[in-house]
Order: C-alpha cells, then sequence, then structure tokens
C-alpha cells in the first residue's frame, strides 16, 4: 500500500535543508508521494527509513529491462500523464517483426533494414530496438532456427511470440543469454510461461481479455515473484487499444492501482494490413503511452519520422540538448579558412554546421558553452557576451590555427562585436548573418 505524504514525512530528517532541489522535507515528501521525485534526491534519509519507504519510492511503473549488453532497452518508469508535468523517461521501443512463415528473404530484408536504418540527429542515433520473433507454424524446430539466425545476425534485443509453452522453450534455448521479453502469458498458459520466466531470469508480457484479466494475471504473477512484467490489454481496435492505454497509466499514476503499473506493448502490426495507416497507429503509441510498439516492418519513410516523434517526446523539455563546446572543423579547413562562433543549443549547432557544409567553403567553427541556450537567448542572459565568447576562442586554441585575424559571429549577437574587439585585441569580429540560411552566400563572399 501506497504511503501518504505526511507518512512520508514523518520518515524523512526534518531539516529542511533543500538538498533535494524542494524547500522543505514536507514539499520533498509530497512529491515523493505523488511519484514526482526520487528518494535518492535526499542524502540524509536513514536506512530503516528507505527501507520503509522502498514502496513509496519504486516508480508507479514498474522499469523493467529487455535485452544484454549495449543495446539493453529500458522502459516503463514514468511518473507523469503529460511531458509537460515533468518529463517521459524511458523512449518506447521500436520492434520489427518477422515470422517462420516468411521467406527467407523477407527475414533477410527486414534484418537489414533492422541493422541499416540509423540516423543521426542533434548528436543521437536513432534506431529500431527490437525484433519479434513469432512462431506462427507452431514448429518448434522452425522457431528455433529461426530465433538462432535473428541473434547470430542482429544484437537488438529479441521478443519471442508464442502461446505455446514448449515451443517457448525451445526459442528460449536459443537467446536466454540476450534476456528476450517472453510474449506472452494468458490465462491458459500461466503456469508454463511463468516457469520459464523464473528459470530463465526473463521479462515477461501479460495477455489477457480486457485489462481485468490482465490485473489479475499481474497480480497471480507478482505474488508468485515475477516483477519485470509488460501490459498488452488484447485490443487490436484503434480506439479501445488507445482507452487502454490511457487508462492503465491513469491506474497506475492517479490511482496507485499496482497491477497495472508496469509498461506495455502495442502491436500496429496487427491492427492494420494497411502500412501507412499502421505508421499511424504506431505514432499514436509514441505519444500514448507504448512500452514497446511492434511493426510489421521497418521502410525509411515510416521509421524516420516516428524515431524523430520518440526523440521530440521523450526529451527533457525542461534541459535545453547541448552539444560539446569546442572547435570543430568542416570541410577540412587550412590556416586561411574562416572562424564562426555559435551557441552549444544542439538545434543550433546542427543548423550552422549543415549550412557551412552547404556552402562547401571549409571553416572552423567554434561552439561555446551557453548551457544548451540559442544564441539570442544566450546573449540576454549573459552567456554569450563579448568576454565569455573571447575567453572560449582564446582558450579552444583556434585563433593559432589561422594565418589571419578575423572572426564572424552571429547577426543576432552583433551588440558584443565591440566588447568582443577589445577582448581579442587586434582581431576584427565581422558580424554575419541574422538567418542560418544566408550562411553559404556570405561565406562564398568572405575573404582573409
Ligand atoms: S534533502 Fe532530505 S533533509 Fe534536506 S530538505 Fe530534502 S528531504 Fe529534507
Amino acid at each position: 500500500m501506497a504511503l501518504t505524504g505526511i507518512q512520508i514525512y514523518k520518515l524523512l530528517p526534518k531539516t529542511n535543508c533543500s538538498e533535494c532541489g524542494v524547500p522543505t522535507c514536507l514539499a520533498f515528501a509530497m512529491s515523493l508521494a505523488a511519484g514526482k521525485a526520487e528518494l535518492a534526491a535526499c542524502p540524509y534519509v536513514s536506512e530503516e527509513a528507505k527501507a520503509e519507504l522502498a514502496d513509496a519510492a519504486a516508480p508507479p511503473i514498474r522499469v523493467v529491462e529487455i535485452g544484454a549488453g549495449e543495446r539493453k532497452l529500458k522502459i516503463g518508469g514514468e511518473t507523469v500523464l503529460f511531458r509537460h508535468e515533468k518529463t517521459f523517461l524511458n523512449p518506447p521501443g521500436i520492434a520489427v517483426l518477422v515470422t517462420d512463415e516468411m521467406s527467407d528473404e523477407e527475414v533477410a530484408g527486414r534484418l537489414e533494414r533492422f541493422k541499416t536504418l540509423e540516423y543521426e540527429r542533434v548528436g543521437l542515433t536513432l534506431r529500431a530496438d527490437l525484433i519479434a520473433v513469432k512462431s506462427i507454424s507452431a514448429d518448434a524446430g522452425k522457431f528455433e532456427a529461426l530465433v538462432a539466425r535473428v541473434k547470430s545476425e542482429t544484437d537488438g534485443g529479441i521478443i519471442l511470440m508464442t502461446d505455446d509453452v514448449g515451443v517457448m522453450e525451445t526459442g528460449l534455448k536459443a537467446c536466454a543469454d540476450r534476456k528476450p521479453l517472453i510474449y506472452a502469458v494468458t490465462k491458459e498458459n500461466a503456469d508454463g510461461m511463468a516457469g520459464l520466466a523464473k528459470e530463465h531470469s526473463c521479462p515477461l508480457s501479460v495477455k489477457g481479455d480486457g485489462l481485468d484479466e490482465v490485473s489479475e494475471l499481474t497480480t497471480k504473477l507478482t505474488e508468485d515473484g515475477l516483477q519485470d512484467l509488460v501490459i498488452d490489454s488484447g485490443a487490436r481496435g484503434i480506439g479501445k487499444a488507445l482507452e487502454d492505454q490511457i487508462f492503465i497509466r491513469r491506474g497506475a499514476l492517479l490511482k496507485k492501482y499496482k497491477p497495472l503499473g508496469f509498461p506495455t506493448i502495442a502491436l500496429p502490426c496487427e491492427m492494420t494490413d494497411d502500412f501507412m495507416k499502421e505508421t499511424l497507429i504506431a505514432s499514436m503509441f509514441v505519444a500514448k503511452y507504448g512500452g514497446i510498439i511492434v511493426l510489421s516492418d521497418l521502410q525509411g519513410h515510416s521509421l524516420f519520422p516516428l524515431l524523430l516523434a520518440r526523440m521530440n517526446i521523450y526529451t527533457d523539455p525542461q534541459r535545453p540538448m547541448a552539444t560539446s563546446a569546442g572547435i570543430y572543423e568542416i570541410g577540412g579547413p587550412n590556416e586561411s579558412s574562416p572562424i564562426l562562433v555559435t551557441s552549444n543549443f544542439s538545434l543550433t549547432y546542427f543548423i550552422v554546421s549543415g549550412e557551412i557544409e552547404t556552402s562547401r567553403v571549409p571553416a572552423w567553427l567554434v561552439v561555446v558553452d551557453t548551457e544548451g541556450l540559442s544564441v539570442l537567448t544566450a546573449w540576454a542572459a549573459g552567456k554569450f557576451v563579448g568576454d565569455i565568447v573571447g575567453i572560449a576562442l582564446k582558450k579552444c586554441g583556434v585563433m593559432d590555427k589561422v594565418n589571419h585575424k578575423k572572426v564572424v559571429i552571429p547577426g543576432y549577437a552583433a551588440a558584443i562585436s565591440g566588447d568582443l574587439e577589445e577582448e581579442l585585441g587586434d582581431w576584427e569580429v565581422m558580424v554575419g548573418p541574422m538567418e542560418s540560411a544566408h550562411i553559404p552566400a556570405y561565406l562564398k563572399e568572405w575573404k582573409a
């Protein structure tokens, strides 16, 4: 049973030191009770209190890990209904389906696309995460061979899909060390699947005919010692599936209803035969509130927008995305190449560097640490001003790499040119264009 804020408060040190980020222990207790804070934020909680608070401190939706090694996927752990309340934490895993009734070529195509469809955006690599391997034939040998192939040809997480306990056992033998998700335990096979999940320490997906049945199953399984569960409500109609996702999230967060306190799996691949419609359904689950989303195939025109939507929704709105400060060499610059300066807001950096590349004029781009703020905001906040930019230019060593004494600042920061010239001594500060789209034309005219 979850503790109330007052019950939690009684176990806290009550010194109101504010090191946890809120002014008082009472405020911290209330945040903890609401699932909006982590117990670890208070360094002074006693070990006894920690033990008592473990239940209250646990996220209302359990964190479940699938896979092993570098590509281990973490889902769940969410504490809010809406991103703007705080942030969403663990992006949903995108999976592609392969079955034992697909031809060799079809499987090869999907695995190849799984490996090669990768996109770099704002310093992140975006790609699919899992391969869902499904037994349709119920032939254990065919399933085992397909699982072994997926395991040997890819490094992604694996979902094993069959209701047959014997077939699942064979698949698990081929890939248990990769900690696959077992899909799915139902009320018909509960004992057998639960036994396999325990034996191999693998997460288990619970599929029910509606949320009442799911709740009964998760209650039974958790009482049996299984905690790493992933919910499939069983709905395959779009409206019902969305309603279930929202009901699960609200039940877990607002009602603290433990039987639904687990991440979910959604299967757009079973909801339509139209690939573009499937993509739209998948985008719905990216927003609300899929933990894993299984697609029938991966195609760039479908996967890329889904990955971008996922990235946008799962970045922390309170923390600007920043790139590392320093010198970036674009196009192989030499001693007569121009030096440009910008802020370390990721979007600014990628737009500016992209426009410099487009110009085909090799250049040195110096990125100043503005704590992730864009040029204009950083200037207004005093983080992109003459002395700070001047010190950054001197410290990074770019001034020794050129045989001229000119530096180009963004048009929006024209106001700092005087202070910067003072900071740099005999250097000329040139004011570049306001809009990065005009950088290529500007650079083509630029002369040392
Ligand atoms: S850090 Fe701990 S002791 Fe300090 S105010 Fe927060 S809850 Fe209280």
